[in-house]
């Protein structure tokens, strides 16, 4: 494999990249569930060798294959089914709305989704929405939404030129694109002489990963780890001018607002000073791959033990982290069924290790013993429906 691994930064250009860890054999969609064990079980699957550029400090899967990926309608990463992330979201539509004063306005989303955020933008502020998306499902769009929001099956590019925006948001999507700058530049180009349109974009914060542990978010759909000084180069690079960049969702997530760059703007610019230390981040790099192995070792221990106790066992948390974890401990015989609130995935199956989705009123019936989280920012709220379900399991959290 190594004659085919990225040399360059996607971000940066730099051939001054750290190799990291490997995992290999990991399901290439976490988000694509199957509707039965057999063809779960059979799932593609990829390697990831972790790259760590060290002039801007990105963190990409210098393995990366983008042939085999195609996103499809099965493709399922709705997160709003939670109340938490729902808070979270309209607190964020609140901000933006407001900030930029967005009424009676156009705004386009790159990878809206089932377009859940867009049409709460659209629908409060009453503006004019148009969502891109090559995973778009019609028949999963209230009607009242349709009103306000056009729906483009596609990916955003050149040929949309003619679509004004006043703020083009694009949320959890350029971790997923091999060469992120390549891709700001098109977007930049597009704009064109509309150098009033706004860009708000969001990613997970490659630093939350790193030090805080987040291992099972390393996945095969991520090609790209942000931080605040790559996520800031890529536009700056790209022909932008960034006016805010910050970690929101617990830090989880890294945002940025940039606005197309001009002669003006150039000319009143000073030197961006850098928004973290780099030395900190190789540190991280560098302590991420010991603390990797020996949280997997421990959790391999943990899932033993509830084996040998005979304790039945589910996961709550059918979205990437819940199926890296299934994956890299290889947990067919331990965890009998992953819960999820998306009643979407239910009665689908977990890529590589086939357990079922199911939905919480399901666990009424199963009676588990032992129920892990995998996102502890949900620990209350999952606490609270087991408490309401009257099941007395253990609980922990990854
Ligand atoms: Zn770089």
């Amino acid at each position: 494999m190594a004659d085919s691994r990225e040399e360059k930064c996607p971000v940066c250009d730099s051939s001054d990249i750290d190799a990291s860890i490997d995992i290999s054999d990991v399901p290439i969609y976490c988000n694509v569930l199957w509707p039965s064990r057999e063809v779960a079980l059979d799932a593609a699957k990829g390697d990831i060798s972790v790259g760590y550029c060290r002039d801007c400090g990105h963190v990409f899967n210098t393995s990366f294959d983008p042939s085999l990926m195609s996103y499809t309608e099965e493709y399922e990463n709705s997160l709003h089914y939670s109340p938490t992330f729902n808070e979270y979201a309209e607190s964020l539509a609140s901000r933006l709305l407001e900030k930029y004063q967005l009424n009676n306005k156009s705004i386009i989303e790159i990878g809206c989704g089932k377009g859940d955020f867009l049409s709460m933008l659209c629908s409060r502020g009453e503006n004019r929405g148009y969502g891109f998306d090559k995973s778009f499902e019609a028949d999963r769009v209230a009607s009242d939404t349709q009103k306000h929001v056009t729906f483009i099956q596609d990916f955003y590019g050149e040929k949309y030129a003619d679509y004004d925006a006043d703020l083009i948001v694009c949320r959890h999507v350029l971790e997923h694109i091999q060469y992120p700058q390549r891709f700001l530049q098109d977007i930049r180009q597009v704009i064109g002489e509309r150098t009033d349109t706004v860009v708000y974009f969001e990613v997970p914060n490659a630093l939350y990963t790193l030090k805080d542990m987040g291992i099972w978010d390393l996945i095969y759909e991520h090609c790209g780890y942000f931080n605040v000084n790559s996520l800031s180069r890529a536009f700056e690079l790209a022909g932008f001018d960034v006016c805010e960049v910050g970690e929101s969702f617990g830090g989880q997530f890294i945002y940025l607002e940039a606005k197309p760059r001009t002669s003006e703007s150039t000319a009143n610019k000073s030197e961006t000073p850098p928004r973290l230390a780099l030395e900190d981040l190789a540190t991280c790099v560098t302590a991420f791959e010991g603390n990797y192995n020996a949280k997997v070792d421990d959790w391999r221990e943990t899932l033993d033990a509830l084996q040998k106790n005979n304790k039945s066992t589910v996961i709550w948390g059918g979205g990437s982290k819940g199926i890296t974890f299934l994956n890299v401990l290889k947990t067919e015989q331990i965890i009998s069924h992953v819960v999820d609130l998306n009643p979407h995935k239910h009665g689908l199956f977990a890529p590589g290790t086939g357990q079922e989705v199911i939905g919480p009123d399901a666990l009424k019936a199963l009676r588990p013993e032992h129920v892990i989280i995998m996102n502890g920012i949900y620990k209350d709220e999952i606490t609270g429906m087991l408490e309401e379900l009257g099941i007395a399991a253990e609980v922990s959290c990854i």
